[in-house]
């Protein structure tokens, strides 16, 4: 059987990715890498070791970096991506989770918001990746809701459920319109934030524009999240709101406004204000 060198592999698909997508000859390392693995099922360890690989393996990576030259997201191809350490089920009707949207798991873990018996609703949940993991991370006792206003998310967040071994409730609604009369502990909510004007909208054109773009600047859904969520919230309840790096301001605002306390923004990575946080009493 005929063995191709995976050094060989690595120049020829370096400079596929290379011609045809914009990223950085860093992040196209770190992505063929990713292909590597995913298609050999192999650890990091494992590849370093590794020299050849089988024609039909290299046929397989080939065919994975081909459709990522066309600019399809990896998440996509995979159909699966990492959030808080977890391999998630993805599909394309989904936001792929980002790594600034695990400072909210980060949140309730230091803030120990995730008390035992919480009802907690997680809203426009895409891939459930944010409340099956805030369940995930603590030992009390989590009565988890998710929300998608797009019944393909419907059916990828019962997979995921699935997947972690999880009971939960779904529902299929536009924001709060079909969550049943419960009053919740804890929201959570990943909303679109983006304008319609915003050029970076420009590279994000595989992922559904219904879970990146919102009118009045990218703030009308989250203004409508924040206000309708005082019907669903008990008192001494928490609402936790991801945002644009530029609408801190903006989004405290809407919180003071529906007469929110302790209100608190934090930072992602990258030292952006990209989470607040409000509490209903
Ligand atoms: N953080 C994402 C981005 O800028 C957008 C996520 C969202 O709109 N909720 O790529």
């Amino acid at each position: 059987m005929t063995s191709i060198s995976i050094s060989q592999l690595k120049q020829e698909c370096t400079k596929l990715l290379s011609d045809n997508l914009k990223t950085s000859s860093r992040e196209i390392s770190l992505e063929l890498n990713q292909i590597l693995l995913f298609v050999l099922k192999i650890n990091n360890s494992q590849l370093l070791l590794k020299r050849t690989i089988s024609k039909a393996q290299y046929e397989k990576i080939k065919k994975f970096v081909n459709v990522r030259a066309t600019g399809k997201p990896l998440a996509y191809i995979f159909k699966e991506w990492s959030f808080y350490g977890r391999a998630f089920y993805i599909n394309s009707s989904m936001l792929i989770p980002r790594p600034e949207t695990e400072l909210i798991i980060d949140i309730l873990k230091e803030k120990n918001i995730l008390k035992d018996n919480v009802e907690l609703l997680d809203l426009g949940a895409g891939s459930g990746a944010i409340g099956i993991s805030a369940k995930l991370e603590t030992k009390n006792k989590v009565n988890l809701h998710l929300s998608d206003i797009s019944k393909r998310c419907v059916q990828g967040i019962k997979k995921n459920l699935q997947k972690f071994d999880m009971q939960a409730n779904v529902y299929l609604s536009d924001w709060f319109e079909n969550i049943p009369n419960i009053k919740f502990d804890l929201i959570i909510s990943n909303p679109p934030y983006i304008s319609y004007k915003d050029p970076h909208l420009n590279e994000l054109h595989f992922e559904p524009k219904r879970a990146l773009v919102s009118k009045n600047d990218g703030l009308a859904d989250i203004h409508k999240i924040i206000k309708n969520s005082t019907d669903y919230l008990n008192r001494q309840g928490f609402i936790i709101i991801e945002h644009g790096y530029n609408q801190k301001d903006e989004v405290q605002e809407i919180f003071n406004r529906y007469n929110f306390n302790q209100v608190e923004s934090y930072k992602d990575l990258l030292g952006h204000y990209r989470i607040t946080k409000g509490l209903f009493s």
